[in-house]
């Protein structure tokens, strides 16, 4: 591998760049995971991410990516043939959806655009419709990592509620916790997903569970087989701060300080934050002359941003130069989006400063490729920024 000077920019939306005080709290000795010292750290950890899920509920943490906290969402909750109410809303709604099919779920798909989130009015009609009550969850993805389209979880609490249904909520937040104002208990959702590698600025391994009591009521009768991601000695374990099995014990250094990190500068100022560069980046892609591929306003990504590229450009070969001219990664299209669009994560540990490099190389990169934009982007983005800065001081 040759040097590349200067910080590779990692701008896909996750794995997400690791702040320096992470992976130096992650090159630490690992302990005994039985030991009398690792209950602090255990603990400190549980609680954090409490924190974080906006719950006084359970939580729990897997070794492991998010697709096993997807799995474990599911195999705790139900059983075999249960009917799942789940809404395609782009890739990652479309994999949670084939991975309840192979666990021997009968899940159903409201069908989608891939550029507008779930429809509260339609869930709710489903719900009405389904008076038996053969429907025992609804799963959504809170934020669409392939299209930059976040659902209103509020609205479809309400419209649950207004059906009378008591279908599990259960919502996967792996790219929008720590970036993306999500309250697990105000919102009502029976089991919250989420992983280490996108918000919480750590690297790939860890993944979670926020569990509602209600979720642990059905967790006593649910019969799909589980064993590795059963949630009793897990709950057990960690009311001392231990685990069952082995956990992924330097991660966990990483996690207590990037929460740390996360709560100095308050949770607030972190989603504030993201909503501020993910606005910029708006107007930079419509300064070019671009499209954002989400259209509800209401909808608007805060942690990524999809641009659509004209007609007969691959967005690839944009990605490519960019990588080759500016050691920036962007995201692909994921599946029916391929080629069709670019992904530009801001989220995690980010500035201002990173953003408008980030947009940069964006703009020269479109230039270099031979798209015809306007070189107008990184100056919209710079003004809107400085207007935000304006606003503060005064
Ligand atoms: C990244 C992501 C996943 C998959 O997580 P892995 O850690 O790759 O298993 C699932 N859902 C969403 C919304 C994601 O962004």
């Amino acid at each position: 591998m040759v040097y590349h000077a200067g910080r590779h920019f990692l701008q896909i939306p996750g794995p997400t760049n690791v702040p320096d005080r992470v992976l130096r709290a992650i090159d630490f000795p690992t302990m005994d995971h039985r030991g009398p010292e690792f209950a602090d750290l255990g603990k400190a950890c549980l609680a954090g991410m409490k924190k974080v899920f906006q719950t006084k509920a359970h939580v729990v943490i897997y070794p492991a990516s998010g697709t096993g906290a997807w799995e474990a969402a599911l195999v705790n909750t139900l059983s075999p043939g249960d009917a799942v109410l789940m809404y395609e809303t782009g890739q990652f709604a479309t994999l949670w959806h084939k991975l309840a099919r192979r666990l021997g779920l009968a899940p159903e798909f409201i069908a989608g655009d891939w550029r507008t989130g779930p429809d509260p009015a339609k869930i709710e009609a489903r719900l009405r419709a389904d008076t038996s009550h053969t429907i025992k969850a609804v799963c959504v993805v809170h934020n669409e990592t392939s299209t930059g389209v976040t659902a209103r979880i509020a609205d479809i609490r309400q419209a649950i509620d207004a059906a009378k249904h008591p279908a599990l909520l259960m919502v996967d937040t792996i790219s929008s916790l720590a970036s993306i104002d999500y309250r697990h208990d105000a919102w009502g959702v029976d089991v919250t997903v989420a992983g280490s590698q996108k918000g919480l600025m750590l690297p790939p391994g860890l993944s979670f569970n926020a569990i509602s009591d209600k979720a642990l009521a059905a967790s006593k009768t649910a019969q799909l087989p589980r064993s590795y991601w059963a949630w009793d000695e897990m709950l057990a374990s960690g009311e001392r701060g231990y685990f069952p099995y082995t956990p992924a014990t330097n991660l966990l250094y990483g996690l207590r300080e990037a929460l740390a990190m996360l709560f100095e500068e308050g949770l607030t100022q972190v989603f504030a934050r993201h909503d501020r560069h993910a606005e910029a980046t708006r107007r930079a892609v419509r300064a070019w002359g671009l499209e954002v591929l989400a259209t509800n306003p209401q909808e608007f990504s805060s942690a990524l941003t999809a641009v659509v590229v004209p007609e007969g450009v691959n967005a690839d070969r944009v990605r490519e130069v960019i990588l080759q001219h500016f050691n920036m990664s962007l995201g692909t299209g994921l599946g029916q989006l391929a080629g069709k669009v670019f992904r530009i994560g801001h989220l995690g540990d980010f500035n201002d400063l990173t953003l408008i490099g980030t947009l940069a190389g964006v703009e020269m990169g479109l230039r270099l490729a031979g798209v015809n934009i306007k070189p107008t982007g990184v100056q919209a983005a710079m003004d809107y920024l400085t207007k935000a800065h304006q606003e503060k001081q005064t």
